[in-house]
């Protein structure tokens, strides 16, 4: 039994979904051109003034009442000071007291523990530094400058990495599902900075802790804190002291490595931001947010498993980015989710994930699928012609129904043209013909497997299964 216990806290950055800025009209274009999207009021231009985006409140409330947290009918910027080249202002905006929400928190059922909320505040982001090591220069781009951002700060109530990648994961969906964050990991859109301290099992007060910085992949959330862990063990059970620092992980080496130390802590010198007036959510505002609250992930998933879809279905239609829009668009075309699903979960979102196209604009779009699973329900297509279609489809769309016609591959449901086909397979096979009418019942899927072959996949296998029976007994 390990003698310490691990404390972990987060602070978690996302962007929220908004069109433009959170105090100019500039757009939000991840991967545009470098300063291509920058005006005066982002680039910190002297007199410039900042004007809220009301979106990006909304978008606050939206995840603060998600979360159970309680919404601050006033709330204040603030600027939080500090020199880095790609804050041409020299402050980022943040809220310190009151921030837009405070409280809340989520239950991570599988580990028995709540996870509290200490606050949600809005702010907003600095640009990039980008560093080009040949020729020895960095160089800035201000695009990200000014987007909008909230930041969730946890209480110190994990105590394993497991918990903090399971909330984190849950938290994600929430956001995603909610519209808050469009939630893209690989884009910055949704990071986090991890909290770890150890303390004597029993304990009540907080261990020294340390800090690891931004970290965009769940996986590497659990790997740095496993490290830092193990590390900070190491260093107490040699009587030795934890500094309070801020770390960065290198997924490469699977070790997490100083930053800055305590000395050089920032004293961020908040002052109220006297550009900005009080960020206010009247009574009315909060009633109109909630009235516009799209349904949280867990309603969404009753919802689909009481349409027949399967727990891993609608997971996966849940977890998918762009899934779950492409099935309520193949819905508005045929009622009959559970055949969609199916198609969805082994054929469109493998093939889609594979080309890495968003489900919505795959030329096999929703009404193309649901015209797929229509020849499927009235038994005019077999599964496995329906599966060979399924390229062609998925390369350039078009109706299922004429290329099926084209492929010569509809499926033979007449009983005269089976009944041909099931004559001339029983002459073939005398020998097997005597053994099944002798009592070898199992040698009727012998003749269901040659007629299927022989009509390569295009008979009704039950209607075949059907008739060879009758004819074999006669
Ligand atoms: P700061 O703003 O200086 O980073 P905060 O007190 O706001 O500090 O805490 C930030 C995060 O660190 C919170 O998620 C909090 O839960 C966590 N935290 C604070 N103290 C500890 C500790 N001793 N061990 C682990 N996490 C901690
Ligand atoms: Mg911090
Ligand atoms: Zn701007």
């Amino acid at each position: 039994m390990p003698v310490f216990e691990p404390v972990i806290g987060l602070e978690i950055h996302s962007q929220l979904k908004t069109a433009t800025k959170m105090f100019c009209s500039c757009p939000i274009t991840p991967g545009a051109e470098p300063n291509t999207h920058i005006c005066e009021v982002c680039t910190g231009q002297p007199g410039a003034l900042p004007r809220l985006n009301a979106r990006a409140v909304e978008l606050a409330v939206r995840a603060g009442l998600a979360l159970g947290a309680q919404v601050s009918e006033i709330s204040v910027f603030a600027r939080k000071n500090y020199f880095y080249p790609d804050l041409p202002n020299g402050f980022q905006n943040s809220q310190l007291d009151p921030p837009i929400c405070r409280g809340g928190g989520l239950d991570l059922p599988d580990y028995g523990r709540h996870i509290r909320l200490n606050r949600i505040h809005l702010e907003d982001d600095a640009g990039k530094c980008l560093h080009d090591e040949q020729r020895g220069q960095t160089l800035v781009d201000l695009n990200r400058a000014g987007a909008p951002l909230i930041e969730i700060v946890t209480e110190p109530d994990f105590r394993s990495a497991g918990e903090v990648m399971d909330f984190l994961k849950k938290l994600h969906a929430i956001l995603v599902q909610l519209e808050v964050t469009a939630g893209r990991l690989e884009e910055g859109e949704f990071r986090c900075d991890v909290n770890v301290s150890l303390r004597p099992r029993g304990a009540e007060a907080l261990g020294r802790r340390s800090e690891i910085k931004n970290l965009n992949s769940f996986r590497h959330v659990g790997q740095a804190i496993e490290y830092e862990i193990v590390r900070q063990g190491g260093l107490l059970e040699r009587g030795e002291k934890i500094e309070q620092e801020t770390r960065l992980f290198d997924p490469a080496r699977q070790e997490t490595r100083t930053l800055r130390g305590k000395e050089e802590a920032h004293d961020y010198r908040y002052f109220p931001q006297p550009d900005l007036p009080p960020v206010l959510v009247p009574p009315a505002l909060l009633a109109r947010i909630k009235a516009e609250m799209p349904p949280l992930p867990e309603a969404v998933m009753a919802e689909l498993l009481s349409l027949g879809l399967t727990a891993e279905q609608a997971t996966l239609l849940l977890e998918r980015r762009g899934a779950l829009e492409y099935f309520k668009a193949a819905l508005t075309f045929l009622d009959d989710p559970k055949r969609l699903a199916t198609l969805m979960v082994e054929l469109l979102l493998p093939a889609a994930q594979k080309e890495n196209i968003p489900p919505l604009d795959c030329a096999c779009g929703p009404e193309v699928l649901a015209a797929l699973a229509r020849l499927l329900a009235e038994e005019a297509l077999g599964r496995r012609a329906a599966y060979d279609l399924f390229p062609e489809l998925f390369a350039r769309g078009g109706d299922p129904e004429a290329l099926a016609r084209d492929r010569g591959v509809f499926q033979i449901s007449e009983t005269g043209a089976l009944e041909a086909l099931a004559r001339e397979l029983i002459a073939a096979h005398p020998e097997e013909a005597r053994r099944y009418r002798e009592g070898q019942d199992k040698l009727l899927s012998f003749f269901v497997g040659r007629l299927m072959r022989q009509s390569r996949g295009a008979a009704n296998p039950k209607l075949a299964g059907e008739i060879l029976a009758r004819l074999l007994k006669t």
